[in-house]
C-alpha cells in the first residue's frame, strides 16, 4: 500500500520529570484489589496468591494537572489514587530478582472509574471495560526515573478532594507490590517499554461530581492533581 486512509494517530506521551526526553505509553495494565481495606470497602474478598488485572487503552491517558469533562453514562464517577510503575526494558517470564530491573521509572497515577457500571459488570459476570475503559481516566503525573528515586516500597499515599483528606495509606500495604506483579504479568505478556501498570488503590475510593478538585501525592514519588469539568 502506498498511503494511509487517514493520518495514523500521534504517539501519547508522558513527561519525565527534570528531563526533555519523553515516555511513550504503549499499555496499560491495571490491578485490582491490591490493597486490603480497599477490596474489604468494595466487598469482596483479597486473592493474595495472585494478582489480576484490567486494561485501559493508552488512548485515555490524560497528563495531571488537567480539567477533564465528567464522563457520560454514569453517576457515580469514583476516583483512585495509585503508584503506577513505568517499565522501560523488554522481558517475557521475568525472575522476580530481576523484575525491577525492568521498571524505568514510577508516577502518580488516578484510575478514574464509572464505579456504577464496574459494578453493574461485576453482578452480572460482565466484563468491566465501560467502568474501567473510559476516555480521559487513566491520569498520570511525570515519571521519575528509578535512577534518580529508586524503588520506592513504602511511603504515603494520598488523595485529597477539594482539600479533604479521603485516602490515606502506605505503599507497604501492598498485597502485591512491583516485583511481584512485574513477574505475573510477564507470564502472560511480553512486557515492553512503553508499558504502565498501576498497581490498585488503598480505601477512601469514592465520587466526583462536576466542579470537584482532585490533589494527591505519593511520598517520594510526586503529586497530581485533576480537575471535573461539566459533562459534554
Ligand atoms: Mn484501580
Amino acid at each position: 500500500m502506498s498511503h494511509l486512509l487517514f493520518p495514523a494517530h500521534p504517539p501519547i506521551v508522558a513527561a519525565i520529570r527534570d528531563r526533555d526526553e519523553g515516555f511513550p505509553i504503549r499499555r496499560i495494565f491495571c490491578v485490582g484489589r491490591n490493597y486490603e481495606a480497599h477490596a474489604r470497602e468494595m466487598g469482596v474478598a483479597v486473592d493474595r496468591e495472585a494478582p489480576f488485572y484490567f486494561t485501559k487503552a493508552a488512548e485515555h491517558f490524560v497528563a495531571s494537572g488537567s480539567t477533564v469533562a465528567y464522563p457520560p453514562g454514569t453517576s457515580n464517577y469514583h476516583y483512585e489514587i495509585e503508584l503506577v510503575a513505568a517499565i522501560g526494558k523488554a522481558g517475557f517470564r521475568i525472575a522476580q530478582a530481576e523484575a525491577l530491573d525492568h521498571v524505568f521509572g514510577y508516577a502518580c497515577g488516578l484510575d478514574m472509574t464509572r464505579r456504577d457500571l464496574q459494578l453493574a459488570a461485576r453482578e452480572q459476570r460482565r466484563p468491566w471495560d465501560l467502568g474501567k475503559d473510559v476516555e480521559d481516566s487513566a491520569v498520570l503525573s511525570a515519571i521519575v526515573p528509578a535512577s534518580a528515586i529508586g524503588h520506592p516500597h513504602r511511603g504515603q499515599i494520598e488523595l485529597r478532594l477539594n482539600g479533604d483528606t479521603r485516602q490515606s495509606s502506605d505503599l507497604s500495604m501492598l498485597i502485591h507490590a512491583v516485583p511481584a506483579v512485574v513477574t505475573h504479568l510477564s507470564r502472560y505478556y511480553h512486557l515492553q517499554p512503553g508499558d504502565l501498570i498501576y498497581t490498585g488503590t488503598p480505601d477512601g475510593v469514592g465520587p466526583v461530581v462536576a466542579g470537584d478538585r482532585i490533589e494527591g501525592s505519593i511520598e517520594g514519588v510526586g503529586t497530581i492533581a485533576l480537575t471535573l469539568g461539566q459533562p459534554e
